[in-house]
């Protein structure tokens, strides 16, 4: 079992500091030893292989550098893939692919995972936020891409990350697994939803439970965070107890929703029953069952 979740452990210097500074940030666009990650809204720019790993390119940032960070003292930007003239996506791709972050994340060593969110997640949040939330004009990129600043209404606006809770809920030794419409077949899941304004964590834990399945759970611990950048999620873990009941959607949000066993749960692990399978690997549900099921005796 996985000790964090994936998309966790980017090892980038995020050079806070540093990337104020105009100048030092103009120092690293012309540095030979600066290097740009491509992504766009299909996915990274990826080596497959062996040992696979994020494209480190040439290609210089145009227009508003995004920079990721430091790696090893050099500058690493983030290049938008769908802003690139065909011809330099084309020579910049250099035998790499495009692959979906949800792919990328299931291959990449965790830390070239958690980079391929971080730029995915900034490179979004560039994408939906050029005019101001406040007066509607154009924004300017700002702390090479930590803000966008508007030159009309002095607003600064920051990147986004949405929290959204997932939770393992359990009732004497089973867990609380329910299916969304449009999943594909036989996939269940954990319950998860968007935290809502003037709302802890622990309190939507408990909201989101009860508006999905009908069910009141209690007492909701977290365990563990992980990044989603689907487009700007930042999915909060918890487990949580219920004293049980007769689980049924109420809200919309599912089709199906019922108290697995271990047992049932432990044959899906494997693979077992085409109508019962679990969350891909990538995703903190699964790293949320994976840790409920290892704490279970054998
Ligand atoms: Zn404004």
């Amino acid at each position: 079992m996985l000790d964090a979740p994936p998309f966790t452990g980017m090892v980038l210097d995020r050079a806070s500091t540093e990337r104020k500074d105009p100048d030092w940030v103009r120092g690293r666009l012309t540095d030979p030893a600066t290097r740009s990650l491509l992504a766009g809204q299909d996915g990274v720019l990826m080596r497959a292989g062996d040992a696979p790993e994020l494209l480190r390119t040439t290609v210089a940032p145009a227009g508003e550098p995004i920079l990721l960070g430091l790696e090893d003292g050099a500058a690493r930007f983030a290049v938008d893939l769908d802003g690139l003239p065909a011809a330099e996506r084309g020579a910049a791709s250099d035998g790499a692919a495009v692959v979906g972050l949800r792919d990328a994340g299931a291959v990449l060593p965790p830390a070239e995972a958690g980079l391929a969110a971080y730029a995915m997640a900034l490179l979004n949040w560039h994408r939906r936020h050029r005019f101001c939330a406040n007066c509607g004009n154009p924004t300017d990129n700002a702390e090479a891409g930590y803000a966008r600043h508007c030159p009309r209404c002095g607003a600064n606006h920051f990147p986004r990350t949405d929290p959204v809770v997932i939770m393992t809920v359990e009732h004497d030794g089973r867990l609380l697994l329910g299916r969304r419409a449009g999943w594909p077949a036989g996939r269940v899941s954990v319950l998860a939803g968007f935290v809502s304004p003037g709302e802890s964590a622990e309190e939507a834990v408990v909201r989101e439970v009860q508006e999905e399945s009908g069910i009141v759970c209690r007492d909701p611990v977290f365990i563990a965070s992980q990044p989603w950048p689907f487009p700007a999620s930042l999915m909060l873990g918890f487990h949580a107890e219920s004293d049980g009941g007769e689980p049924r959607p109420t809200d919309g949000e599912l089709d199906e929703v019922h108290w697995h066993t271990l047992a049932d749960v432990r044959d899906a692990v494997h693979g077992g029953d085409p109508g019962f399978k679990l969350p891909p690997s990538v995703s903190i549900a699964r790293f949320l069952i994976d840790r409920w099921l290892a704490a279970k005796p054998a």
